[in-house]
């Protein structure tokens, strides 16, 4: 397989990692991102990390992202990066928690683990937090968070030194194919030649897909993030999914708190053009001082530290909630990674290493039937793409 050419196209993220896995495997592997690697919505994530999923692939998926995480922790650690593992805390409200209730028998079928934290509990191991107290908190003991701003520059960096090519400012047009058969990918007018292609381009997938002959049901929504001012010393945190309150946080570099949440009422944002930079992208007026005030009563600190720093960028769903991650069917050679909702940075290390694998064996160790880009049917695909839907009408998935 050494001797084989894939390209890789995208560098956020998913892309820097399947570079990341077929450069481990030997593989010569270009990748080609249009801007800047992370430009995309890498650099905007929260970055929270929880093995607390919803399906079985989910749940065996995010077990290998986890224990990747901890790795690159040490294999990184050179150029100074480090996983977070403070846990992740999904808070639930005493109304909600019969419905999370019902995935703990699942949780103990794979083994993922967990604790059940009454409020009392939640105050006294992170005082900062003040829950109702009917409030339900389940806890992933391996969950955490990865900071994008040390992460993506550290995997580039680790990414060259294994012998990826990685060319930034190098916009893909179009897969090429000739006889049936894929020849690789058009950038600048000119050929570049390729035994697999990976196409990781996240809301871009539709522009390379879609004329390729095999559009994805994927829609993209802005979703935005904030950074408080610096506390004075590192807050005791975990990182959190406060769904009660309509948002998540963390700690976050320089004693900060990130805080993040969804505009439920947005409309899709549409196909991205080509050139399209999530520099552009906006959060609503008055959202960020909305987010500010359901938040605080969990956190009353939020009372004293403003936002300082807004980043903006777009999440991704499909139809059925489940990311895409496969071959291509029609076009023999051509895997896709795509549409990880609001969990795109924790499925990032398994992602990657899935890609590599179906790129270099052509098969996985997963079974990852269920985002396989086959499950869908051209039709019922131009059906879902002709919708029009907002935040609250997509398949709403959190981390
Ligand atoms: C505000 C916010 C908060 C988030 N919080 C979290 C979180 O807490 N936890 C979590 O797990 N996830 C989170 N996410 C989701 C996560 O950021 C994404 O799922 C993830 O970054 C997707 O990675 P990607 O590599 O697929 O996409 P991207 O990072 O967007 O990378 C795709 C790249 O492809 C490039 N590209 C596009 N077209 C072409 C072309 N034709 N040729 C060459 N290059 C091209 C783009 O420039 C881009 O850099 C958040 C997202 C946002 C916006």
């Amino acid at each position: 397989m050494s001797g084989t050419t894939v390209v890789v196209i995208g560098g956020g993220v998913i892309g820097l990692s399947a570079a990341y896995h077929l450069a481990r495997r030997g593989v010569q592997a270009t990748l080609l991102e249009k801007g800047a690697v992370g430009v995309g919505s890498s650099s905007r994530a929260g970055g929270i990390i929880t093995g607390h999923l919803w399906s079985k692939t989910g749940l065996e998926a995010r077990k290998v992202s986890l224990r990747i995480y901890h790795e690159l922790s040490e294999e990184l650690g050179e150029y100074g990066y480090c996983y977070q593992a403070v846990g992740c805390l999904n808070l639930f409200s005493g109304a909600a928690w019969p419905e999370c209730e019902k995935l703990l028998p699942l949780y103990e079928a794979c083994h993922v683990p967990y604790e059940i934290l009454a409020a009392d509990e939640i105050r006294h191991r992170w005082p900062l937090l003040r829950p109702e107290a009917d409030a339900l908190g389940l806890f992933d003991p391996l969950g955490g968070y990865s900071e994008p701003d040390e992460y993506i520059p550290a995997l580039a960096r680790k990414c060259r030194d294994l012998g990826v090519d990685i060319r930034e400012g190098a916009r893909v047009s179009g897969i090429v194919q000739a006889g049936g058969r894929l020849r690789g990918v058009c950038v600048e007018g000119e050929l570049l030649e390729a035994e697999r292609v990976v196409c990781t381009v996240h809301s871009w997938t539709n522009q390379l897909l879609g004329e390729a002959g095999r559009p994805l049901p994927i829609k993209s929504f802005v979703h935005q993030r904030y950074l408080t001012a610096p506390l004075p010393e590192a807050p005791n945190l975990p990182a959190l999914n406060a769904n009660p309150y309509a948002a998540y946080l963390r700690p976050a570099a320089g004693n900060r708190i990130l805080v993040g949440g969804e505009t439920a009422d947005r409309p899709e944002f549409g196909r991205p053009a080509p050139g399209f930079s999530m520099t552009g992208l906006r959060a609503p007026g008055g959202f960020s001082e909305r987010l500010r005030a359901n938040a605080r009563p969990l956190l009353p600190a939020l009372e004293r530290y403003r936002f300082e720093e807004e980043r903006v960028g777009l999440i991704c769903f499909t139809m059925d909630g489940e990311p895409i991650l496969g071959a291509v069917p029609e076009i023999p050679g051509l895997f896709v990674g795509a549409a990880f909702h609001s969990g795109g940075f924790a499925y990032n290390p398994v992602a990657g290493k899935l890609l590599a694998e179906l790129a270099t064996a052509g098969e996985t160790e997963l079974d990852i039937a269920a985002f396989s880009p086959a499950r869908f049917s051209l039709a019922a695909t131009d059906a879902y793409l002709s919708s029009k839907l907002r935040q609250r009408d997509a398949f709403s998935r959190r981390h």
